[in-house]
């Protein structure tokens, strides 16, 4: 079972690797954005993890629906709302349990996709996160590990396509050939929560 201890590691080794990384998420964002992918984020989980230090919520739902409010609050950038409702939503389908199973995680995060979906209007193909988060749900059926591989598999294969959401789809033929920020930050955090599996 997985607790709120689970969920908070979850997002510190999120917010660890997000500081990690984000000179490549703001590099990859500068051919088809501008530029702020990795500093939008940093101060999004750098946000997160010291909200989470402070209030030290106590049930996994409480966790997500915190980190997800944060990261509404601080990002400025479309990741924020997207990402912040990601985590609401699978909050909120959390409830208020005390320890969930990894079925229930899998499920709940099913519908905080689900709820990405409907906000950003973003389908598999567009060259979004939603390209990492979707096969990445899928897997997660089969465990933390699988749900790694197929979220960097998902992020891999944005390169190739034309981007139709987002700032990148305002370049049109010229998104080909680049790997999506968000998608690629998205197998961070698709990492990040095998790592705190201790995967
Ligand atoms: P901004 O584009 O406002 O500067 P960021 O650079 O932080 O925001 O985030 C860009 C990422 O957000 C993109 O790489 C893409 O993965 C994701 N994204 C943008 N629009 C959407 C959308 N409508 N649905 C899903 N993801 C989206
Ligand atoms: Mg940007
Ligand atoms: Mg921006």
């Amino acid at each position: 079972m997985l607790d709120a201890d689970f969920f908070r590691r979850w997002m510190t080794v999120t917010a660890a690797s997000v500081e990690r990384e984000a000179e490549r998420l703001t590099a990859l964002d500068s051919p088809i954005g501008d530029a702020d992918h990795g500093s939008n984020l940093r101060r999004g989980f750098t946000a997160v993890a010291a909200t989470l230090e402070k209030e030290a919520p106590d049930t996994p739902g409480a966790v997500l629906t915190l980190a997800g409010r944060q990261l509404i609050s601080t990002v400025g950038g479309a990741s924020g709302p997207l990402y912040g409702t990601l985590l609401r939503r699978t909050g909120k389908a959390l409830g208020d349990a005390g320890e969930v199973s990894e079925e229930q995680l899998a499920e709940a995060l099913r519908a905080g996709v689900e709820a990405v979906m409907t906000l950003g209007g973003a389908a598999p193909g567009d060259k979004t996160m939603i390209d990492t988060l979707v096969p990445a749900v899928d897997a997660l059926g089969t465990g933390f590990a699988a749900a790694r591989t197929a979220a960097e598999q998902g992020a891999l294969a944005t390169t190739p396509l034309q981007a139709r959401k987002g700032r990148a789809s305002y370049l049109g033929e010229r998104s080909i050939g680049h790997q999506d920020p968000g998608a690629t930050s998205a197998a961070l955090l698709i990492a990040a929560l095998a790592e705190a599996a201790g995967e």
